[in-house]
């Protein structure tokens, strides 16, 4: 560990960032300027000595359900689903990369020629050597979405949060799109905490710059959700 760290309050997150985050004002597909943008983010993260995971959806370009509604049969639609998710990936390490952060995409399905297969020690190790891991394909399975996958490969890194990307700074008690006086909760408890090793997670706006680095130095942004007070 270097200095450079001690204005991070962690050490190892997992930042979970859906497909249409990608979109920016794109109607489809990947608008570079918002990749760069969330790429050089996750640059400060780590030149702070954070080690950084990336779990990204892949909604801005297809979805299982939307294509079984659409009449194809559903496990073929998540398949699709999961293999945009690899194409969001390799953008992802692409534009990593060409800011100068070494990446790695580790996918849970084998696709070989294209990335690493997602291998849990070997993921725990690139994050030790301070590359940034994108996980590819979710959870490799039908019917499960990147969200399920987001918080599985959290805890199986020992992630100490899990950082949710979404389109609002947190979680309120109402839309707040509709709503001008929702109210924003700055800390929310869980009901039943699914798992005791990952207990906390934040959701917060990407379309905020600099918002990511905020909670990583502990602002507060966004919304914490966690185990306790
Ligand atoms: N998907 C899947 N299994 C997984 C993760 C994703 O089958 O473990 C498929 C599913 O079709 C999903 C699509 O991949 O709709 C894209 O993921 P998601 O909808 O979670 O992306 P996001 O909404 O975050 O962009």
């Amino acid at each position: 560990m270097t200095d450079t760290n001690t204005t991070a309050r962690y050490r190892r997150i997992l930042v979970k960032l859906s497909g249409e985050a990608l979109l920016g004002s794109e109607d489809y597909g990947i608008d570079p300027k918002i990749l760069k943008r969330i790429a050089g983010e996750i640059r400060d993260l780590t030149q702070m000595g954070v080690q950084v995971a990336v779990v990204l959806g892949g909604g801005n370009i297809f979805r299982g359900a939307g294509l079984a509604r659409a009449g194809m049969d559903r496990v073929t639609g998540d398949h699709m689903g999961m293999l945009a998710t690899v194409i969001n990936a390799l953008a992802m390490q692409d534009a990593l990369e060409s800011l100068g952060v070494y990446a790695r995409v580790m996918s849970a399905l084998r696709i070989n020629e294209v990335c690493e297969d997602y291998i849990r020690r070997r993921a725990v190790r690139h994050l030790e050597k301070g590359r940034v891991v994108i996980f590819g394909a979710g959870t490799g399975n039908p019917f499960f979405t990147t969200d399920t996958a987001a918080s599985l490969r959290a805890i199986e890194i020992n992630a100490e949060i899990l950082l949710k990307a979404t389109k609002v700074n947190g979680i309120y008690d109402s839309d707040p799109l509709l709503n001008p006086d929702a109210k924003r909760y700055t800390h929310l408890t869980f009901d039943k905490v699914l798992n005791d090793r990952l207990n906390v997670m934040e959701v917060f706006n990407l379309f905020n710059a600099g918002d990511l680095l905020r909670i990583v130095q502990g602002e507060d942004v966004g919304t914490v959700v966690s185990a306790g007070p």
